[in-house]
């Protein structure tokens, strides 16, 4: 009888510590305190961190042990400004005509993999057919690898505005499209066009407020929202719990959408100082995207690959993004990573690392942008953001101390995301 219990109990903790996995890290990123720790471990249960403990502990029989102790480990990273639908090509303009939903979907989940891989494990879609919702839920229910998406569906614009998905049309294709394709004039479309978001799944709400570089539409700048549509979409959004998100390059726009409580401003390229100082009073974020922004600058130089109406465009904003970033950083304005991966390769998403400390921010504020920053404002520091007691295991590792090296990041070699071993 005594044997049958001691077995049972032998059993039963074989059991329980059979689920757990400890990660030594020889250093580890706390981005709560903004502090390198050395020498820790890090027990995984499940899909969750169960503890973490000084030092490399010893493992229990029947427990995996995954050796970080070469390596620094960080907490998954956020990208806020992705789209995985597509990447930068110079077919991309006439992919809309030959490729159906299903093409779109099969390009999307290696886009979705690939960044991934690269240490992401959270991204927000801020725009493409639909089939970025469609992809979230394939990744949610496991069919598919690759990060926690947050997905904006379709992004709204209006008539010809950036993200009018019939621009540079001919007539007969342009067709009037409305609040369910996200374009909207006046502001109970506007209301029309979240609620339709919101009824297909969309997590977050993303508008073009000014023209915007790859559209094939004279103006990368103007405004093309009124007051009264912005604020019909925030307050509508804000009712349903969406983050909403205002693409801008062109200052007037962006000071629109600022004021009618936009949270994040993608971009930014144009910002004055008194918007700075508005994005302060009114706790908006900038997202900084300024590798897209080098990325096209350097696409334009070849020759063809951009519609004609895209090129001008793309040598005068591209540019301007690291300088923009550099004097809202430096005037206090909050900054959540982000960088318009499709616009260049998914996967090459830390390269905005280096960016943003080469003008000035340190390394782990870029890091905490990334990370705390970003889960903060989707709302779910809760379960991640940061490598705590109770929090989701979305945990990556690097070779070398990111506070010493910042293009590190860009070569990660340990990606776990919910539990989960994705890379080693
Ligand atoms: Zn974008």
């Amino acid at each position: 009888m005594k044997s049958i219990l001691t077995f049972s109990l032998l059993f039963v903790s074989f059991l329980l510590s059979a689920q757990q996995t400890f990660i030594y890290c020889g250093n580890l990123v706390d981005v709560e305190k903004g502090k390198v720790l050395s020498e820790k471990t890090i027990i995984v249960e499940d899909d969750l961190i169960k503890d973490i403990k000084n030092g490399f502990t010893e493992i229990p029989e029947g427990s995996e042990l995954i050796d970080l102790r070469n390596s620094t480990v960080l907490p998954g990273l956020f990208d806020m400004h992705v789209h995985l639908e597509s990447e930068t090509s110079k077919d991309n303009y006439i992919k809309p005509f030959k490729l159906n939903e299903a093409d779109v979907a099969y390009e999307a989940q290696v886009h979705a993999k690939t960044t991934l891989m690269a240490g992401f494990t959270s991204v927000r879609d801020l725009g493409g057919t639909g089939v970025n919702t469609s992809l979230r839920n394939a990744i949610n229910k496991g069919l598919v690898v690759g990060p926690t998406v947050y997905s904006a569906g379709k992004s709204i614009a209006t008539t010809g505005g950036h993200a009018d998905p019939t621009n540079g049309y001919k007539a007969t294709l342009m067709g009037s499209p409305g609040p369910s394709e996200g374009v909207i004039n006046g502001a109970s479309e506007a209301r029309e066009a979240v609620r339709q978001r919101y009824k297909n799944g969309s997590d977050v709400i993303k508008i073009t407020a000014t023209g915007g570089v790859l559209s094939v539409a004279k103006s990368g700048s103007n405004p093309q929202f009124f007051e009264d549509e912005i604020k019909a979409i925030v307050k509508t959004a804000n009712d349903y719990g969406m983050l909403t998100a205002a693409h801008a390059h062109g200052d007037e726009g962006m000071q629109r959408a600022i004021k009618a409580g936009i949270k994040t401003i993608e971009h930014g390229t144009l910002m004055s100082e008194e918007t700075m100082e508005l994005m302060k009073e009114y706790d908006t974020y900038l997202v900084p995207t300024i590798t897209a922004g080098k990325s096209v600058a350097e696409m334009a130089k070849i020759e063809g690959y951009y519609p004609d109406l895209v090129v001008p465009k793309a040598k005068a904003i591209g540019p301007k993004l690291q300088s923009t970033f550099e004097k809202a950083y430096k005037k206090g304005v909050n900054i959540a990573f982000g960088t318009d991966a499709g616009v260049f390769k998914h996967g090459e998403n830390a390269k905005e690392f280096g960016y943003m400390v080469e003008v000035g921010m340190p390394a782990m504020e870029a890091i905490q942008s990334a990370t705390v920053v970003s889960a903060k404002l989707l709302g779910v520091e809760n379960l991640y953001g940061s490598i705590e007691k109770g929090k989701k295991s979305d945990i990556i590792a690097v070779e070398n101390n990111p506070l010493n090296e910042i293009s590190t990041l860009e070569n990660v070699i340990f990606v776990m995301k919910h539990g989960e071993v994705v890379k080693q």
